[in-house]
């Protein structure tokens, strides 16, 4: 593990406005985090993609935003509140506290899943493995641990209970609207309902800066097929997958496929894949996919007075659907991003330069317009170039210092490119280019700019 590779990018990003420690002013909140002005566009350029790219551009898919908070049943029938747990043992003499199963599957390089709470914390005792952070071994029994953050409604008649649950995913809250969609939308099987929005889950171990936090956003889709299409249906959306992370640019180096082996797979799946990136701290799931059966609906058949059927028109068949739910995390898109477009160059004289190599169709800024001088008469046509191109995509005017550090400052933001208004574009109305990974600059008319960057950033 390499985690010495992260901190740099963790320390620009808190330099440069794109990720902020949470709660910072009164000494932080254990894994949360804020995105800052840099961080909030390219969170919001990747979900615009990714909804573009999902749902605006297929016939096959709709759109919805549903609630955080969702009737408290829906839990009970998706198996959350019985299964959604893991198992936690606590380091007596330094308060650490450990999934078990990391513990024990780190140390003795074996599986432990299907294993009880008591075969866990036998094993773990009889082992010669130690509390990684005290190096004692002082553990407690292990136990059970709920992920659901649970909150107080104001007491309520509803089958009694006043407890809700802060959703752990997105996908409840697109099964709760299956029977609106189909009887407002016109949809015919198969279709797809997808969700950007918040997800929360009381991590036992988070960590690796905005890898496992407990709130954080996903962007899912719930795909409803009839049963026999699930494994083409499954071939094909990870192969969209695949084609999303090249949209954006990953490197497809760092991506790996990981199948679920039968015997790890959640209550819900029949299989599971997931797509693996290479962190600095080693190979770890960046989205999934799995065939949830026709179980969700099944179960929220059983527990709500509407079924959740549907009619096919032209055969009056009725069946629960199935689905295959991809699942891709805004968080860990925006770490693996980080990751593979962080870059230290030297120069040719032997400068270095800090540099994120980010896609156009994602990078916060899209150009920086500078006055090669802070004089009136340069200043007032850089803004005049800025406020043309600003109505069409995101640019940044900045008149501060040399324009070498001008540039510098742009690279660490990952800015594709620069425009330099200078006395020669007084005279012939011309500007000056640069370009962020060759650094080239080139001269062209300002009548030409708007088409030409189009053209560069490949947006319309
Ligand atoms: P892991 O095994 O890493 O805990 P998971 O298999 O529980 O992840 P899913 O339930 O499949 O994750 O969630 C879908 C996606 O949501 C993941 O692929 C990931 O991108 C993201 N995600 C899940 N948990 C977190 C978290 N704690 N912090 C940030 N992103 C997360």
């Amino acid at each position: 593990m390499d985690l010495d590779n992260l901190k740099p990018i963790v320390a620009l990003c808190k330099r440069r406005g794109f990720i902020y420690p949470g709660s910072e002013i009164y000494g932080g909140f254990a894994n949360t985090y804020s995105y800052g002005p840099y961080g909030a566009e390219l969170k919001k350029n990747i979900k615009d993609l990714w909804w573009k790219n999902f749902v605006r551009q297929r016939e096959d898919m709709v759109g919805i935003d549903g609630p955080i908070l969702l009737h408290p049943l829906t839990w009970k029938a998706s198996g959350h509140i019985e299964s959604f747990n893991d198992a936690l043992v606590d380091c007596k003499a330094c308060k650490s506290r450990f999934r078990i199963d990391h513990l024990l599957e780190e140390g003795l390089k074996k599986n432990v899943e299907g294993l009880s709470l008591q075969e866990l914390t036998d094993l773990l005792n009889n082992s010669k493995i130690n509390c990684p952070r005290c190096g004692k071994k002082d553990f407690t029994e292990a136990r059970h641990f709920n992920l659901m953050f649970q909150t107080q409604m104001s007491k309520t008649s509803e089958k009694g209970s006043d407890v809700a649950y802060l959703r752990p995913e997105t996908a409840q809250a697109i099964f709760l609207d299956f029977k609106n969609i189909v009887d407002t939308m016109r949809v015919k099987i198969p279709f797809g309902i997808a969700q950007i929005g918040k997800a929360f889950r009381n991590e036992i171990t988070p960590g690796n800066f905005i890898f496992r936090v407990i709130e954080f956003e996903q962007m899912e889709i719930e795909y409803f097929i009839q049963e026999a299409a699930w494994q083409t249906s499954f071939e094909s959306w990870l192969q969209d997958m695949h084609k999303w992370c090249h949209l954006i640019g990953l490197n497809p180096n760092k991506l790996k496929e990981k199948e679920h082996p039968q015997e790890k797979l959640s209550h819900y799946s029949k299989r599971t894949v997931d797509i693996m990136y290479e962190f600095p701290f080693g190979l770890n799931e960046l989205y999934g996919i799995a065939y949830r059966t026709d179980f969700d609906l099944n179960q929220h058949n059983k527990y709500a007075d509407i079924k959740q059927e549907y009619i096919d028109r032209t055969t009056n068949q009725k069946y629960i659907p199935h689905v295959i739910e991809p699942t891709f995390g805004v968080d860990r898109t925006i770490l693996a991003l980080l990751c593979d477009a962080y870059d230290v160059e030297t120069l040719e004289n032997n400068e270095t330069r800090t540099v994120l190599h980010f896609a156009s169709n994602i990078a916060p800024v899209k150009a920086a317009i500078f006055p090669l001088m802070n004089k009136e008469d340069l200043s007032s046509k850089a803004r005049e170039i800025f406020r043309m191109l600003n109505t069409h995509f995101n640019c940044e005017y900045d008149d501060g210092g040399a324009i070498g550090r001008r540039y510098r400052r742009q690279d660490e933001l990952g800015t594709p490119y620069c425009l330099t208004i200078d006395y020669q574009t007084l005279e012939d109305n011309t500007v000056t280019i640069r370009d962020r990974d060759s650094m080239k600059q080139e001269r062209i008319p300002i009548s030409n700019l708007l088409s030409c960057l189009k053209e560069k950033l490949n947006c319309d």
